[in-house]
């Protein structure tokens, strides 16, 4: 429990402030101050805050159904699995509520193609520095010890190999119980790590020689984000999984688990289930994000100011002490230092910004994606000083 919140359960530390509304890319908070948001609630508020279109959508829907069941048939659902095979050039799509959800029906997907055919022991590789949610069987998943620590013993059944080398996953080509190869396409929460273009091409066709699935969890580096669709459209190869939440719907909750033709009739009716996945709100969030995106070239957008946002921070930031490398693409971007800088967080706050640090090093920034360049502008503006101060501070 925090001073201000005892009957809230103390999971997060959280800065001292809450927002109460927001607009475009600026939130302001109880108290009147405005913030920039660099963070959009991290990789969330595709549209940012209070988006006049997307308002009238879901307005609209909130006045004929919210919430039904998934024991009708459900246009809404249809429409979105539509929109999402035409946009990633797979299938058909499972919607769930949040990422870890979509990331639990990729790995249900995982066993049960493995079950299929005849693996009794089915086992998934997974990576250093993975982030794929906080459920007993995504945690176990994730190769962060912190988030395991006290919360064994975790789910068996996944090797854990070194991102962007192929040889370490070659190495198990022998296995037959592997049945699927699940990766962060640019890896968030572990300190905005992209896999390389050549190495995504190269397990993609590891994947085929070994038949095995290849299962792309793009929670937060897709919808856009990257200045694609999905952030594995950059290599030009197409998964066999793919998970999908976060920005899916612009800050209404909701996952999906979009398959190929590989993983398209692996699950039955029966095999897998949730009681809000698909409702008819979260839907119209994501058919409405997706559509506006279009009309309103959002995803242009996240590419053209993304590459400015990073090319300015590059060069503000060359020859400082302490500045490891800005890398990231699109509007996914990470400054790694070569200390930890928990500190920045409220210092960029108290400056006006709103952003994240990652694996303790690496200051995130993961705004709307409707950001404009002056507004990029403003971030390099807030933010630089603010680094350069921690910096020479931290070497003092
Ligand atoms: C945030 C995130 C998740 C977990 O999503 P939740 O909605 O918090 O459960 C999983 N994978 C990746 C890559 C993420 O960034």
């Amino acid at each position: 429990m925090t001073a201000s919140m005892p009957h809230v359960m103390n999971t997060y530390g959280r800065l001292p402030i809450a927002l109460s509304h927001g607009r475009g890319c600026r939130v302001w908070d109880t108290e009147g101050r405005r913030y920039l948001d660099g963070l959009g609630g991290i990789a969330v508020n595709t549209l940012g805050h209070a988006h006049p279109k997307l308002l009238a959508e879901l307005t609209d829907q909130m006045g004929k159904l919210i919430h039904c069941s998934n024991y009708y048939e459900n246009p809404l659902q249809e429409a979105l699995g539509a929109k999402l095979a035409e946009l990633s050039g797979l299938s058909a799509a499972f919607f769930c509520s949040t990422g870890l959800e979509a990331n639990e029906a990729a790995l249900k997907i995982a066993r049960k193609a493995g079950h299929d055919r005849g693996i009794e022991r089915p086992e998934v590789i997974v990576f250093e520095k993975a982030f794929h949610g906080r459920s007993i069987a995504t945690l176990s998943a994730t190769g962060n010890p912190k988030v395991q620590e006290g919360f064994g013993p975790l789910v068996e059944g996944f090797i854990r190999v070194p991102f962007n080398d192929i040889e370490a996953l070659r190495a198990h080509s022998a296995n037959r119980n592997i049945t699927a190869v699940f990766l962060e396409t640019i890896q968030g929460e572990g300190g905005i790590n992209p896999a390389r273009w050549d190495y995504l091409r190269e397990v993609r066709a590891l994947c085929d020689a070994n038949g095995w699935l290849l299962m792309l969890d793009e929670v937060q580096c897709g919808i856009g984000r990257t200045g694609k669709w999905f952030a594995h459209q950059w290599a030009g190869i197409v998964p066999d999984v793919m998970p999908l939440a976060k920005g899916l719907g612009s800050g209404v909750p909701i996952g999906a688990v979009v398959v190929g033709p590989k993983a398209l009739n692996v699950f039955g009716p029966g095999n897998h289930g949730t009681t809000f996945g698909g409702n008819p709100l979260s839907m119209r969030a994501g058919i409405a994000t997706l559509k506006i995106m279009e009309e309103d070239g959002v995803m242009a957008n996240a590419a053209a100011v993304g590459a400015h946002l990073k090319s300015a921070l590059q060069r503000e930031l060359a020859g400082v002490d302490g500045v490891k490398e800005v890398r990231g693409e699109g509007l996914m971007l990470g400054i790694e230092l070569t200390r930890p800088c928990g500190a920045i967080l409220t210092r960029a706050m108290q400056a006006g910004l709103l952003l994240s640090v990652t694996a303790d090093t690496v200051v995130r920034l993961v705004p709307p994606l409707i950001l404009t360049q002056d507004e990029a502008d403003e971030i390099v503006a807030l933010l630089v000083p603010v680094i350069k101060t921690f910096l020479s501070e931290a070497a003092a």
